[in-house]
């Protein structure tokens, strides 16, 4: 068995175990292999193991990619920052975009979805307390761009999505990941049909199932190290 075969049993191992945890079934949970910075080949590999949805985090790359294996069928989901003059390949080629923090990136994204495919997946990011990075929606914005991109004809609002700061306490790790799950209750009680909450990388997977994850998005623990060089 290759070494990204035995990392996507043990990734899916984890999940499992999470979620028996939780007291979920861990078909409720879907794995995203994060595979920025690797090149095909390796998603080759895991694709060999079963692995049909697949992140990444760069234009060009992503694209390159998704192109480049268009005849496996695979799903793409962009998860990286989106600055609104790249938007075009990323309408064209994903199934899904899990990084939409504002109102301009979602009708650019909508307007260029091509006629031809199914409306555009897409996740509103959320700034929650500890976030990594200064990307996403206040907590407080959440609704009110929910609402607007529910109205968008080229995308499918499907829930939300945090990064939060990494922790190695599970406690610590819990509170941001409740706090989203909070968020995407409250919006669901007004009425938005969402039914994903993207939460939960290699370190934290844990937290994330036991807080309501349905989508984790796993790089390092099934590829390895990324080497940015
Ligand atoms: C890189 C990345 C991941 C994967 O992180 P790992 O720690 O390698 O599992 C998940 N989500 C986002 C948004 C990322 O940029």
């Amino acid at each position: 068995m290759s070494a990204i075969a035995s990392n996507l049993q043990a990734v899916r191992a984890r999940i499992s175990k999470a979620a028996k945890d939780a007291g979920r079934s861990p078909d409720s949970i879907q794995l995203l292999a994060v595979s920025k910075t690797w090149p095909l080949s390796c998603i080759l590999e895991a694709v060999t193991a079963g692995q049909r949805a697949f992140g990444e985090n760069y234009v060009q790359e992503g694209t390159d990619k998704a192109i480049a294996a268009v005849h496996q069928k695979l799903d793409w989901h962009f998860i990286g920052p989106l600055q609104s003059n790249k938007t075009r390949p990323i309408a064209e080629r994903f199934d899904w975009v899990h990084s939409i923090e504002r109102l301009k990136i979602a009708e650019r994204l909508s307007a260029q979805r091509p006629a031809y495919l199914p409306p555009l997946q897409v996740c509103v990011q959320v700034n929650v307390s500890g976030e990594a990075s200064k990307s996403g929606c206040a907590p407080a914005e959440a609704l009110a761009l929910c609402q607007a991109i529910s109205r968008l004809p080229g995308l499918r609002l499907r829930g939300l999505m945090a990064i939060p700061e990494p922790s190695d306490d599970f406690l610590a790790q819990c509170a941001p990941f409740r706090q989203l799950r909070e968020i995407y209750k409250h919006l669901r009680a007004t009425g938005l049909p969402l039914d994903t909450l993207s939460m939960g990388m290699s370190h934290d997977l844990e937290a994330a199932v036991a807080e309501g994850a349905t989508i984790v998005r796993i790089g390092t623990a099934i590829f390895g190290e990324r080497n940015y060089a």
